[in-house]
């Protein structure tokens, strides 16, 4: 495994050497917009084609069909994007910065996402990096490290809740088996919730008039719920039934999937900076890159927009619980305990960390998530077959909401303003601003 320090040193290469290296102003020291256009169509062109490398890199694209073609047709080498990613990103970072905010935001934003191209690249090339310093290339982030001191305080506290012998994670299990949405009232849950969680967003989002997206069942996935973007402000939602699916996921996948996360996300990149201002970069979204942690943030944070604190349990207990059959006068209990259980989100990037980098085997990681995380056998295994697929992409759902958090409600001066928080929120969905800038 390729060490740390050279690690992030190659990774400064992009933005400080370039900088350092300033030269003459050639023809590209331009602010001009069709200058950042020009590299914009190639930077789309781009990932089109590195997609045909990795099928999980494309997670949405609506610009011309035939540039999709071409890239398709060509399927060119690796090696030969590693020469059309180095200079791209050499342009970008040569332009001088643009006067107007959102302008100044889309370079930035540009040159970022380039750089984690050509990082994305070097992955797929063979290299090697460690946890910190991947999430640091493809996201923009590093998420702090927590020991086993820092859960555990937590898990003491949930011992308290369920008193008892043998693994803590069996009790909570047993514990939470009671609130298990029944398959058949499945789609009708989700439906309600996703019909709350859409009417709370439109009393303070403007969305297009033509929005609207389908849900789809499927299994055998490592996630538990995907939204897939088809442009023409359009979503398709697919809901994993692989295992059991608990009553806090209607909320939690309706607002994070769809209102408003990351359906009301997309639509409202495609309204304002491809419609209107004909951004063709934002026309395509590729999945390892900065854009993912403000994607999972914004998505993961808006349930608590949508649905601040007793909002939430109000609208549980009138509507989700008696749709699925459960007994309302245990909602309150339900969401004390996930309450706790959520202060170990941080646990699984531990996992995914420690796993990663080599020092524990896929074993000790479905242990490790078992005692820290307490997810149940099963679903620890499905975790740590996501760490293979999506490797440190895990610190975009808690550290990227910690980020978008904070990034709002200093701006709305708090959560006490609700119509302030969402006009933040409603502007950092549709501006292009960098996990990194988000002080
Ligand atoms: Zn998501």
């Amino acid at each position: 495994m390729t060490g740390h320090f050279v690690t992030l040193a190659s990774l400064l290469i992009g933005a400080a050497a370039l900088a350092a290296q300033g030269g003459p102003a050639g023809p590209d020291a331009r602010t001009s917009s069709s200058g950042m256009n020009e590299i914009a169509e190639s930077y789309v062109k781009l990932v089109l084609a590195l997609g045909q490398h990795d099928a999980d890199y494309v997670d949405a694209y609506y610009g011309p069909a035939e540039w999709k073609q071409q890239a398709e047709s060509a399927k060119a080498p690796l090696a030969d994007l590693a020469g059309r990613a180095r200079p791209l990103l050499e342009r970008v970072t040569r332009l001088s910065p643009p006067a107007g905010e959102m302008e100044r935001l889309r370079h930035q934003y540009l040159e970022r996402q380039l750089s984690a191209v050509n990082a994305r690249i070097r992955m797929l090339q063979g290299e090697r990096m460690t946890f910190d310093a991947e999430s640091k290339a493809l996201y923009d982030a590093v998420a702090p490290t927590l020991s086993e001191a820092h859960f555990q305080k937590i898990l003491d506290q949930l011992e308290t809740a369920f008193p008892g012998s043998g693994p803590l994670v069996s009790r909570y299990d047993e514990f939470r088996s009671r609130f298990v949405i029944p398959r058949e009232k499945v789609d009708a849950v989700f439906k309600a919730a996703i019909q709350g969680c859409r009417e709370r967003t439109r009393a303070h989002i403007q969305l297009p008039g033509t929005e609207q997206f389908t849900i789809e069942y499927v299994t055998n996935k490592s996630w538990s719920g995907y939204n897939w973007y088809q442009g023409g402000f359009r979503s398709l939602i697919q809901v994993n039934t692989d295992l059991p699916i608990y009553i806090d996921r209607a909320v939690d996948l309706a607002c994070h999937e769809g209102y408003p996360g990351h359906h009301v996300y997309n639509a409202l990149l495609e309204k304002h900076l491809v419609r209107d201002r004909g951004w063709v970069e934002f026309s395509v979204y590729p999945l390892f890159s900065p854009q993912s942690l403000i994607a999972e943030g914004t998505a993961n944070y808006g349930i608590d927009v949508a649905f601040p604190g007793p909002a939430r349990i109000a609208f549980e207990k009138s509507t989700l619980f008696p749709a699925a059959g459960l007994d309302p006068a245990r909602a309150e209990d339900y969401y004390r305990v996930q309450g706790l259980v959520d202060q170990l989100a941080y646990a699984g990037n531990e996992a995914a960390r420690r796993y990663l980098n080599g020092e524990i085997d896929r074993a000790a990681a479905a242990a490790w998530l078992e005692r820290f995380a307490l997810m149940p056998r099963e679903r620890a295994a499905q975790r740590v077959r996501f760490f293979d697929q999506y490797r440190s992409y895990v610190i975009n759902y808690n550290l990227g909401k910690d980020l978008v958090r904070r990034f709002v409600e200093s701006r709305a001066g708090g959560t006490a303003n609700e119509a302030q928080r969402w006009e933040e929120f409603a502007k950092l969905l549709s501006s292009p601003r960098l996990p990194s800038t988000l002080k």
